[in-house]
């Protein structure tokens, strides 16, 4: 028993490294990327510590070039599903009963690793493998999942010291229980920091956890591993089952023993996992937990007094960095019509401006979007555009993959505010605008309001006080993260806790005590000093 009561200090986010030409950090990247597409690895699931191989073999190729094979990775089945549950449960006994500063510890020397000797690792399998530039993998897999291992800790504390109020000769006190059972993580393809922080948030809160990573990001998943397991993590506290949600998720999600679901996704996928939970409540041990972060269909609303160059800028970069593959990407602009032709006339300057390839050649700010299915249904939309009479092809709309999956950052006009560009998740590099009359200004917030069903994030542009003060009462409910003269994407850690409402999840924030608190079942214990022995009141006495 550790006798001490220290604080962890707070953290300050991650520096972003530049990677500027003759910078010690490009050499090492450029030096990991070239020895991880001469070596591709075989990576097997990891259960109970153990690395279990299926024999069931899945290629993993870059989506930049069909050509290079970075490994192959050993599918999980619903067995291995089962052997997974079972460490979990193994695990969980001893880990539950590990004090916080030691779990707190793991995450913070996982950090250090990661800030260190693993950084271009990481990188490396994540430009690669989900086609990111070295800026785009920056940000996420090292600085957002370093965010994410120095700040919970930190947060953890803050959810541990809330502890209710005592009276004379009595004391109460709040025990942060972790949940019974255990808990799913489920993580998407398009970032390594949230693929990091599904599992190990609620390993931190004493949980132990099965996580299923995407398909299509295994290689980065078994880093994570990598450094997790060097950074203390215990065997069987988070186990790694790479395989089809489809397959995977059903005999998960079908346990008595499920306390909780992690997911970040669609919301498509969002709402079938919940489905299957509600469908046959009552066979749990508990009501599981469900915590969800999903779709998006993020909005940039320009002002007349928007600062143009902005303006611009964030369209750009918001719209079409990571191929538009971010939750929280813009894909529906609006513009007053006052200002459209400059805007017009500066956002396609800087369009054509845009190089797209390789990760590798790190002067292309654009990479390939991440599979065949993923071009497939954004070149659908593409198409959809060209021949509605309602839409304009601005720029871009070509697509190849004969060599990756390439599609030009396109930008279409739109006369019609409710068209499916407006409305729906496209996912992929299309942004759409709609130019309405300046006049129009507050009814035209509104029908931003009413557009789509998601509410994710979103940005107003404007000088006018008046016109943010409108926008922030009129958009209250239309975005979880809302940003004023700045682009939508690109939350960091501690300083802009990250989810939305309505379709776009349950908004539990990801990087905040808000989150930490779902993996906890409070225990309120009442000691009394003085406990009565007579069962009688005083208003029983005889007059
Ligand atoms: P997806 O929904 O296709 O897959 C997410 C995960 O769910 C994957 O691991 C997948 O294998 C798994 N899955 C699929 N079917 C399942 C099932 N029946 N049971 C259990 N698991 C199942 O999403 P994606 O394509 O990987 O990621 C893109 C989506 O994620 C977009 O919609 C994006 O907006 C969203 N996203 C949201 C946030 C956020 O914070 N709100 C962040 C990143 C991504």
């Amino acid at each position: 028993m550790f006798n001490g009561i220290f604080h962890i200090p707070k953290p300050e986010n991650e520096p972003v490294l530049s990677y500027e030409p003759g910078s010690r950090e490009r050499a090492e990247l450029k030096a990991r990327l070239n020895d991880m597409l001469a070596n591709p690895v075989e990576v097997p699931c990891i259960i109970g510590g153990r690395e279990v191989t299926t024999g069931d073999l899945v290629e993993m190729r870059a989506p930049h070039n069909h050509t290079q094979v970075l490994g192959r990775y050993h599918r999980a089945g619903p067995r291995e599903a089962e052997m997974a549950i079972d460490a979990a449960n193994q695990a969980k006994g001893e880990w539950s009963e590990v004090e916080w500063s030691s779990r707190a510890t793991v995450l913070l020397k996982a950090a250090e690793l990661l800030s260190g000797k693993y950084r271009q690792i990481l990188n490396a399998a994540t430009m690669l493998c989900m086609s990111k530039s070295v800026h785009q993998a920056e940000i996420d897999s090292a600085c957002e999942l370093i965010d994410f291992w120095r700040f919970n800790p930190y947060f953890m504390t803050q959810v541990y010291d809330d502890q209710p109020i005592s009276v004379k000769g009595v004391l109460n006190y709040m025990e942060h229980r972790p949940l019974e059972g255990f808990v799913f993580a489920i993580s998407p393809f398009n970032f390594t920091s949230i693929a990091g922080n599904l599992p190990t948030a609620p390993a931190l809160m004493g949980n132990a956890v099965v996580w299923k990573p995407s398909s299509l990001a295994v290689l980065p998943a078994y880093y994570i591993m990598q450094i997790l397991k060097e950074a203390g993590m215990p065997d069987g506290v988070i186990n790694m089952v790479p395989g089809p949600g489809p397959v995977i998720g059903p005999p998960v999600l079908n346990h008595i023993d499920l306390g909780g679901v992690h997911f970040t996704g669609s919301t498509y996928v969002f709402s079938t996992i919940w489905l299957t939970i509600g469908s046959d409540i009552r066979k749990y041990a508990d009501y599981p937990r469900i915590v969800g972060e999903t779709g998006g269909k993020d909005f940039i609303f320009a002002h007349a007094s928007a600062d143009i160059d902005a303006l611009v800028t964030a369209i750009v970069r918001g719209g079409f960095e990571y191929q538009g593959q971010k939750c929280s990407a813009p894909s529906r602009i609006y513009i007053p019509d006052s200002i459209w032709p400059r805007v017009k006339e500066q956002l396609l300057d800087e369009v054509a401006t845009i190089k797209m390839g390789d990760v590798c050649d790190f002067r292309n700010f654009m990479n390939a979007v991440i599979d065949g299915e993923s071009f497939k249904k954004i070149s659908e939309y593409i198409e959809f555009a060209r021949e509605d009479p309602n839409l304009e092809i601005l720029c871009g709309g070509n697509c190849d993959q004969s060599e990756g999956y390439f599609i030009e950052p396109t930008v279409v006009q739109t006369k019609d505010p409710h068209s499916r560009l407006m409305c729906e998740e496209i996912f992929g590099p299309v942004v759409t605008i709609f130019v309405y009359p300046e006049k129009q200004y507050e009814e035209t917030l509104e029908l931003c309001d009413g557009t789509s069903p998601y509410a994710l994030t979103g940005a107003i542009f404007a000088q006018d006080r008046f016109a943010i003060i409108k926008a922030l009462k009129a958009l209250r409910h239309s975005a979880g993260n809302f940003y004023i003269n700045d682009k939508p994407t690109g939350a960091v850690v501690g300083q802009q806790p990250f989810g939305g409402s309505r379709a776009s999840g349950t908004n539990d924030k990801a990087g905040s005590w808000l989150n930490l608190e779902r993996w906890i079942s409070p225990r309120s214990i009442k000691e009394n000093f003085l406990p009565p022995t007579n069962y009688r009141y005083k208003f029983m006495e005889k007059e």
